[in-house]
């Protein structure tokens, strides 16, 4: 058996009924942006997304369109790819779980505890959001009878269902939160997720009767399996759990399972004892990102927040709308959205401070030396030390991402980009033209392109788009995909003779 050689890394499946909008995006870019920081690193790494299909409000949409269940997701999945593909999205793969590659999987796993007594047939009664298509305690009620969600009225529901002895994990469970911190993220998710199986376990229903929009149960054709616990199994079934032994050695545990925070009941209580139950390894770490908000209002389909990620990627470009709300929210933390600071963040951080520099530098590039980088013919002075300590602080910082520390990352990154237009008014290269110091200039320009070489390849994890187009700009021969942290990310390594292009600004003036 190969070992784990991946980095594994999912998003949570969208629900295939909603529209886009930017709560989907954040989840999505922030996962992305890891990818890519993982690869620049140099890791092997498997990025998952992908659709939930299944499930009664699923069904019910389709009815009311006169189509099969298949035919309605079938006909609005793509706009998923559509975000995707907007947001300059990089996964490895996407999985619908209505491939046969996650149902016949599904079937299998739930047949395992089945098999081994953790799953058992019992009757069920209690307070049913058919939105949420889950069952809510009399506590968790709003008022005693709204879903706490949807603020609809539940309705009672009695039924045959097959349950899943979760009450039997929660020791094991506890052990688990107290022993791996790093399990839950960040902590006070872990906390909250503490108290609740502390406060006691109960086993929980994994089939349905009422509708047969979902897997099978095996054993019993009478039943479908939840949505939920269909849902969470993407997770393996993609990546060869049952199918492709050798593939699954390589990728499972996750490294990180990136969720929103209104998912970790599912995602750091019923999904680690599932695959307990399983005898699987546990994933490394689930991180629940908080809300973004818009006037105060959490995103969703429903009211009338929910931005749709073309709306902004329009009028701001992809780049700055995956830089901005890394760079705006401390990740785990809820965060506000507002088009001002958006327009604020692409005007100074990207417009004035990056983009500027690289048309200032270019620029002189090209009118003092005829474009072809100069060869450092004089050794660095204090100047530039001030300026390669500048950077030394923005290639170690960026480590933060790591951590998914996304905004301390940027921080540190910016104080680097800063360092370097503190270097050109400091050194005032178009004074040393003038005074016909050669060397001296020279030094200057080769400094400066090679900051902008070094900047092009720490901002790829989360402008690919800018990134690229800056590295064309400076005429080297090795590609950018090529580059690796921390390896190349040093001074000193652009090759003098290289033959650099100003080209168009990097981040043109936004349209009025
Ligand atoms: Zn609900």
């Amino acid at each position: 058996m190969p070992a784990k050689d991946t980095y594994y890394l999912t998003t949570p499946i969208y629900y295939p009924n909603d529209i886009p909008h930017i709560g989907h995006g954040y989840t999505t870019v922030a996962a992305d942006v890891l990818a890519r920081w993982r690869r620049l690193r140099g890791d092997r790494v498997h990025f998952l997304t992908g659709t939930d299909e299944h499930g009664e409000n699923i069904a019910r949409a389709a009815a009311k369109r006169g189509m099969t269940p298949q035919e309605h997701v079938d006909e609005i999945n793509p706009r998923w790819h559509d975000m995707l593909s907007l947001l300059d999205i990089s996964n490895d793969d996407f999985i619908r779980t209505t491939e046969t590659r996650h149902t016949a999987r599904v079937q299998d796993f739930m047949q395992v505890l089945y098999d081994r007594g953790d799953i058992y047939l019992d009757t069920y009664r209690g307070a049913y959001c058919v939105f949420c298509e889950a069952y809510y305690v009399a506590d968790e009620l709003v008022d005693g009878r709204l879903c706490p969600v949807h603020r609809r009225p539940v309705e009672q529901r009695e039924q045959e269902n097959y349950f899943f002895r979760l009450s039997h994990y929660a020791e094991q469970l506890l052990r688990l939160y107290d022993a791996e911190p790093s399990f839950v993220q960040p902590a006070v998710r872990r906390n909250e997720v503490r108290s609740f199986v502390e406060s006691g376990l109960q086993d929980v229903s994994v089939s349905r009767v009422s509708f047969d929009w979902g897997v099978p149960v095996p054993w019993d054709d009478k039943h479908v399996f939840y949505v939920w616990f269909d849902a969470l199994l993407n997770y393996v079934t993609a990546i060869g759990y049952g199918s492709d032994p050798d593939a699954f050695q390589r990728r499972w545990p996750a490294d990180v399972q990136f969720i929103g925070k209104d998912l970790i009941r599912f995602h750091c209580v019923y999904w680690p004892a599932m695959l307990l139950a399983a005898g699987l390894a546990l994933p490394e770490q689930v991180y629940a990102h908080g809300f973004l908000l818009v006037g105060g209002e959490k995103m969703s389909k429903s009211n009338a927040t929910g931005i749709r990620p073309a709306e902004l990627v329009d009028h701001f470009g992809v780049d700055c709308y995956r830089y901005y709300f890394l760079r705006e929210i401390s990740f785990g933390q809820d965060g506000s959205f507002s088009w001002e600071s958006m327009e604020a963040r692409y005007t100074t951080d990207l417009a004035n401070d990056l983009g500027n520099l690289a048309n200032r530098v270019l620029h002189m590039v090209g009118s003092y030396c005829g474009g072809t980088v100069p060869e450092p013919a004089v050794a660095a002075g204090d100047a530039e030390s001030a300026l390669a300590g500048g950077l030394a602080a923005a290639i170690e910082g960026l480590a933060a991402f790591d951590r998914l520390d996304f905004k301390k990352g940027l921080e540190d990154l910016w104080v680097g980009i800063g360092a370097v237009n503190r270097y050109v008014e400091a050194r005032a290269p178009w004074k040393l033209h003038k005074q016909g110091a050669a060397d001296e200039l020279g030094r200057c320009l080769y400094t400066c392109v090679d900051a902008l070489r070094i900047i092009a390849v720490l901002i790829s994890p989360v402008m690919p788009d800018a990134a690229a187009r800056l590295w064309a700009k400076l005429g080297l021969d090795e590609p950018l995909s090529a580059q690796r942290y921390p390896a190349t990310v040093q001074p000193g390594l652009l090759p003098a003779g290289a033959k650099v292009e100003r080209g168009e600004l990097l981040f043109p003036k936004l349209a009025e």
